[in-house]
């Protein structure tokens, strides 16, 4: 592997190097989008639609789509199905660009192998609680930070980014947000080049 392939610090390597393992994986190089609803189904993750919840009232349905929507972008449930997949749900208004990020955050989690640290009752029910997994802080880290690694590799980046390309095409070639590929091109400390290559544009 060339100096080139791997981001700068100990700890974006090791990430970097999960991530390069999960497009491998996957069978998808590193320059190409990667769509994490295919990774999914290898982690044991089944994604419902936000409409094939079952018992949650019109009150909570709306204030999950409404006013709380900007609060939540998805997860996983901590009791698994008979099979043993884990049930995702993903919030239906964030659009296709942000989901991909929390699916891959999501995949992360199972392929990196964490366990939960203890459980968050998110809402109740008539029918009882609904409770989320919550990870480690640290796992928290390694799972977000991986998965846009895996949606966004630094050769890739790296590429573009000497190419002079402006984080809004190379986000649209990934199909991630603007967001996630300035994050990455912060992690990876690609930012200086970038912002340089941008600052009389
Ligand atoms: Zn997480």
């Amino acid at each position: 592997m060339t100096e080139h392939q791997l981001p700068p610090g100990e700890k974006w390597r090791q990430f970097e190097l999960y991530a390069l393992g999960f497009r491998d994986f996957a069978g998808v190089r590193p320059d190409v989008p990667l769509d994490p609803f295919r990774l999914a189904g290898f982690a044991n993750l089944l994604v419902i639609g936000f409409d094939e919840i079952k018992g949650l009232s019109p009150e909570v349905r709306d204030h999950l789509l409404g006013a709380a929507s900007e609060q939540w972008s998805g997860g996983a449930c901590s009791i698994p199905l008979p099979d043993g997949r884990k049930i995702v749900i993903l919030n239906p208004n964030h659009g296709r660009m942000r989901t991909n990020a929390t699916l891959m955050e999501e995949v992360s989690h199972v392929f990196l192998g964490h366990k939960p640290s203890r459980l968050k009752v998110v809402a109740e029910t008539e029918n009882g609680q609904t409770v989320s997994r919550e990870y480690r802080k640290a796992d928290e880290e390694a799972a977000y930070a991986t998965g846009a690694a895996a949606l966004v590799p630094f050769a890739a980046l790296r590429r573009f980014v000497l190419e002079g390309q402006p984080s809004q095409q190379i986000a649209k070639h990934f199909r991630v947000s603007r967001e996630l590929v300035e994050y990455r091109l912060k992690v990876t400390r690609l930012w200086r080049i970038y912002r340089d290559a941008h600052s009389n544009k």
